[in-house]
C-alpha cells in the first residue's frame, strides 16, 4: 500500500498500558497504520519520545496549560501539540482520523470516545468506564453516528470473536483472574498495600484497573460494559473465576455448544485483533503451547470476598445514573486507597455509602451522566478522610 491509503489512527491514552500494546502492534504493520494523533494527561516527556518515534500530526496533553518552549519541541517531530481536554475531542472527531484507540484510563474517556462515536469513527473501546458510565448513549451515539465499536477489553473482544447468532445465545461466561488476593485470608485483606493489589499475578496493567481486578470491581464494570455492547440482559452475563488467564471468555449458545477464546494473557491480541478486524493481523504475542500448559480451573466468586461484583449488578438493575455512581465511587475510592488514605476493604465500603446517599435518575444526556458522576465524586471524597480531589492524572 502507498503512503496515502494507510489508515490513520488515534490513540488517546498513549502512554498507558494500553497506548504502548497499541503502538507495539502497530509497530509490525507500518505499512497499514499511520499513527494520526497520540495523547497523554501530563507525561510531555513520554509523550515527546513517542512522537519522535511515531511522527504524528498531532499529539494532545489533555491536563496541562499552553507551553510554547513544549510546542516547539513537539514541533521538531512534525507534530502540532494541543492542549487541554477538549483537544481529545478535536482529534477524535477529525475528518482525516479513521480508528480511534479509547484507552484513556477512567471517566476522563468518555466525551472523546463518545465524540469518536458520534463522528462515525472505527471506536477500538478499551476505557470501559465510558461504557459503564453511559452505555445507552454511546451505544446510540455510534448507532447514529455510523461508528464500529470493536472491544478491546480482553473478556468482550472474546465474546464477540465466539458471536455468531446473538439471538441464539443462552449465556454468556465472563473470566476473571481473581487478582492477587484470590487464595489469601479474609482477614489479612483489610492490611494489604497498592504495591500488593497492584500486583497481577498475570497481567501488567494501568494501576486503577490492577485495583479494580483485585476488588473484582473490574469484572463488575465489564458485566455493564457487556450488557450495553452485546445488548443482552444482565441475567444471561456470568462471572466465574479461571486463574490461568487463558480462556479469556466463552459464549452458550441453545443447542448446548460453549464457545471460547483461548490466548496467552497479553493485551495486543484483543488490540491486533480490532485493529485489523475483519482481517486477523499478528500482534507479537506468544503463541499457547497446548502441550506445555497447566490445568484450566474454573470456580464460583466468592461474595464475601468481592463485594464490589455484586454492587457492580445491583447499579445495573438500578439502572439510570446508578452505574455513573458507582464509577465515580469506585474511582475515588480506588485513589483514596492508592493515595494510602483508605484501606483496601474501605473501597467496597465507599462505594456501597455513596451508592446508598446519592439519588439517581435517568441517564437522558451526557450533562445528566456528568451530573451524577460529579455528586457522586462529592459524596464519595466526604467519606474519605483527608481527600478532597480525585483524579487520574499520570
Ligand atoms: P494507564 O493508567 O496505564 O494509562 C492511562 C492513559 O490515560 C495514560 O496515557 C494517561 O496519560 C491517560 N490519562 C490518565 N488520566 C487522564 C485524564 N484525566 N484525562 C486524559 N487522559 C488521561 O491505563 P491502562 O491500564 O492502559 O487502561 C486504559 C483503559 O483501558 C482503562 O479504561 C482500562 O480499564 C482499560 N483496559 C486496560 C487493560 C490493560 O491491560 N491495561 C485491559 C482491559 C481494559
Ligand atoms: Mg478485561
Amino acid at each position: 500500500m502507498d503512503e496515502g491509503k494507510r489508515v490513520n489512527l488515534a490513540i488517546l491514552g498513549a502512554t498507558g498500558s494500553i497506548g504502548s500494546s497499541t503502538l507495539d502492534v502497530v509497530a509490525r504493520h507500518r505499512e497499514r497504520y499511520r499513527v494520526f494523533a497520540l495523547s497523554a494527561h501530563r507525561s510531555a516527556d513520554a509523550l515527546l519520545a513517542l512522537c519522535r518515534v511515531s511522527r504524528p500530526s498531532y499529539a494532545v496533553l489533555s491536563g496541562m496549560p499552553r507551553d510554547a518552549q513544549l510546542a516547539a519541541a513537539f514541533a521538531q517531530c512534525g507534530t502540532e501539540l494541543l492542549f487541554g481536554a477538549a483537544a481529545l475531542e478535536q482529534v477524535a472527531a477529525d475528518a482525516r482520523c479513521d480508528i480511534v484507540m479509547a484507552a484513556i484510563v477512567g471517566a476522563a474517556g468518555l466525551a472523546s470516545t463518545l465524540a469518536a462515536a458520534r463522528a462515525g469513527k472505527r471506536v477500538l473501546l478499551a476505557n470501559k468506564e465510558a461504557l459503564v458510565m453511559a452505555g445507552p448513549l454511546l451505544m446510540r451515539a455510534a448507532r447514529e453516528g455510523g461508528a464500529t465499536l470493536l472491544p478491546v477489553d480482553s473478556e468482550h473482544n472474546a465474546v464477540f470473536q465466539c458471536l455468531s447468532d446473538i439471538r441464539a445465545v443462552r449465556r454468556i461466561v465472563l473470566t476473571a483472574s481473581g487478582g492477587p488476593f484470590r487464595a489469601a485470608v479474609l482477614e489479612s485483606l483489610e492490611a494489604v498495600t497498592p504495591a500488593e493489589a497492584c500486583a497481577h499475578p498475570n497481567w501488567v496493567m494501568g494501576r486503577k484497573i490492577s485495583v479494580d481486578s483485585a476488588t473484582m470491581m473490574n469484572k463488575g464494570l465489564e458485566v455493564i460494559e457487556a450488557r450495553w455492547l452485546f445488548d443482552v440482559a444482565p441475567e444471561v452475563i456470568e462471572v466465574v473465576i479461571h486463574p490461568q488467564s487463558i480462556v479469556h471468555s466463552l459464549v452458550e449458545y441453545v443447542d448446548g455448544s460453549l464457545i471460547a477464546q483461548l490466548s496467552n494473557p497479553d493485551m495486543r491480541v484483543p488490540i491486533a485483533h480490532a485493529l485489523g478486524y475483519p482481517e486477523r493481523i499478528a500482534s507479537g504475542a506468544r503463541p499457547l503451547d497446548l502441550t506445555a500448559m497447566k490445568d484450566l480451573s474454573f470456580e464460583r466468586p466468592d461474595e464475601r470476598r468481592f463485594p464490589c461484583l455484586r454492587l457492580a449488578y445491583a447499579a445495573l438493575e438500578r439502572g439510570g445514573t446508578a452505574p455513573a455512581v458507582l464509577n465515580a465511587a469506585n474511582e475515588v475510592a480506588v485513589e483514596a486507597f492508592l493515595a494510602g488514605r483508605l484501606p483496601f476493604t474501605g473501597i467496597a465500603r465507599v462505594i456501597a455509602d455513596t451508592l446508598d446517599a446519592v439519588p439517581t435518575g435517568e441517564a437522558a444526556n451526557l450533562e445528566a451522566v456528568m451530573a451524577a458522576d460529579g455528586e457522586a465524586r462529592r459524596a464519595a471524597l466526604a467519606r474519605v478522610p483527608g481527600m478532597t480531589v480525585a483524579a487520574f492524572h499520570p
